[in-house]
């Protein structure tokens, strides 16, 4: 399989080959200047306000040894749009290699995280699971849900990456199962002789007949016991998935089932479960997350040798945000700012984002646990809109 080690990306080999002849010259003419080098992204995808930073533990372990210091936003921060988001000072030499990687660790797992909390706050307390590692690499699956699930979603569909979590794996049947069972009433039947009754019993309801039948079906097959049905309608025969949901709840709920939880899977995105939520109870969402749209960050340099110094179309000078802890406006500033401007005009107190990450090349900034850095997203969800 040809993928890079960790070996390989600490040695930097996954550099795009610039910035290592970019070195070569620098090291011929034995230029080394201090500089400071940090990362904003300049537009989010699709017009969001807000997004989420996470890649930022690989990040440190990637600088980790490295005679630079890193200031950085701790994992899951919200953060918009020119905001310095991670801070390298050092000699340029010392990490010019690395940027492809600092890039690629942060780009896309804020990119899943994001999007995990778009679906999460659309939701709302409604359950989403995220089914859409098999969308992507197979060694990316840890990293896919971890991002999914810290970013706000319930639970994960891979055993790999809620073993390294610490928590249950989340899944309900696949059409295989029917199909080789023959029937769905066998298939909810036979689920809920064998698999270990702590986990909900959820049938999946599109695979030979109407959604309605199939449902009624497996409730009737297993009664009390049915936790939920899924639907995946196909594409070719969705039409109205509202209404097909509205008419499943109808019948569930005429013969008594009531307890029985309506979950959609298949294509769903922020915008279905908006359109769903009056009739869902849950999501499985796969693809949307898995292949969220990058956060498409940039890492410039800013200031060379304590002067402030930089490209066009970027703000030069080291940077501090300031986030209010009552309103949760931020601001950008400039690295030394007067005092007074910790006072947020709406009376709240305004707090430093960006934290030292790595110091004389040990890390120095506190991992939190997955479910820590979860609570922390869905704490600042709260403040912000879709
Ligand atoms: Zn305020």
């Amino acid at each position: 399989m040809r993928i890079a080690t960790w070996e390989d990306i600490k040695a930097g080999r996954v550099t795009d080959i610039y910035f290592q002849r970019t070195a070569e010259i620098l090291q011929a003419l034995e230029v080394h200047k201090t500089v400071t080098a940090d990362v904003t992204v300049s537009a989010l995808p699709d017009g969001y306000d807000w997004a989420i930073l996470t890649g930022v533990n690989d990040v440190l372990s990637l600088m980790e040894g490295l005679n630079v210091d890193v200031d950085i936003l701790p994992e899951g921060t919200f953060f918009r749009r020119g905001d310095p988001v991670l801070e390298i000072t050092g000699d340029y030499l010392d990490f010019a290699v690395h940027e492809t990687a600092i890039l690629g660790f942060l780009c896309q797992q804020s990119g899943i995280a994001t999007k995990a909390a778009r679906c999460r706050k659309a939701a709302g307390d409604r359950a989403v699971i995220s089914f859409g590692a098999r969308r992507m690499h197979p060694t990316l699956s840890p990293v896919i849900d971890r991002n999914a699930y810290i970013g706000g979603c319930d639970g994960v569909s891979t055993i790999l990456a809620a073993e390294i979590m610490g928590i249950i794996p989340s899944g309900t049947m696949p059409h295989a199962l029917i199909l080789i069972l023959g029937s769905i009433a066998e298939a909810t039947k036979l689920f809920d002789r064998i698999i270990d009754p702590r986990f909900p019993r959820v049938a999946l309801v599109d695979t030979l007949c109407d959604e309605k039948f199939e449902s009624i079906q497996a409730a009737e097959a297993i009664g009390d016991r049915l936790w939920g049905v899924r639907l995946d309608t196909p594409g070719s025969r969705r039409g109205d998935m509202a209404r097909i949901l509205e008419e499943v709840r109808w019948e569930l709920d005429i013969r008594g089932f009531q307890h029985v939880k309506l979950i959609v899977s298949g294509g769903v995105d922020e915008k279905e479960i908006l359109e769903l939520n009056a009739h869902a109870d849950g999501y499985g969402v796969g693809t949307a997350i898995s292949n969220a749209t990058t956060i498409n960050f940039a890492l410039d340099i800013v200031d060379i040798e304590g002067q402030p110094f930089t490209k066009r179309g970027k703000r030069s000078g080291r940077k501090q945000i300031l986030r209010c802890e009552s309103c949760f406006e931020s601001t950008v500033v400039p690295r030394s700012y007067p005092e007074a401007l910790l006072d947020c005009p709406c009376g709240g107190k305004r707090i430093e984002l960006l934290k030292p990450g790595t110091r004389g090349g040990k890390i120095v900034m506190e991992v939190d646990t997955d479910s820590e850095i979860r609570s922390f997203v869905l704490r600042q969800l709260e403040q912000v809109t879709l």
